[in-house]
């Protein structure tokens, strides 16, 4: 009734796809957005239980070194990273006064 038939059949239920493992890791990095985090369920059009089972391998393949964790540092502006870092360290923050400087490095290669 919503949207094509085709896109709610799930492609590795019918053979379409082949497995989900972390050995098919170039299978598996289509699944992956530009910043490398996992697409939603909607965009990948896979079962529930062939998506949990794709984010476990996927985040298997990320240990093993074969996909990327968020490449949040290499995208990210320095304003964002920076209050990003801030957010994360807010109670240490009074003490470490330091922390403007240690970005400062990250900010250089903002740039690809
Ligand atoms: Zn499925």
């Amino acid at each position: 009734m919503n949207g094509t038939s085709a896109s709610k059949i799930c492609r590795v239920c019918t053979g379409e796809y082949p497995p989900i493992t972390y050995k098919n890791y170039e299978f598996l990095s289509q699944f992956l957005t530009e910043r490398g985090m996992i697409k939603s369920r909607k965009l990948t059009g896979l079962c529930s239980k062939h998506y949990r089972q794709l984010a476990k391998n996927i985040k298997r393949a990320r240990h093993l070194g074969l996909l990327p964790f968020t490449t949040i540092s290499a995208k990210i502006r320095p304003q964002e990273l920076k209050a990003l870092f801030e957010s994360s360290s807010a109670t240490k923050r009074k003490q470490e006064q330091s922390a403007d400087e240690h970005l400062g490095s990250a900010e250089t290669e903002s740039e690809q």
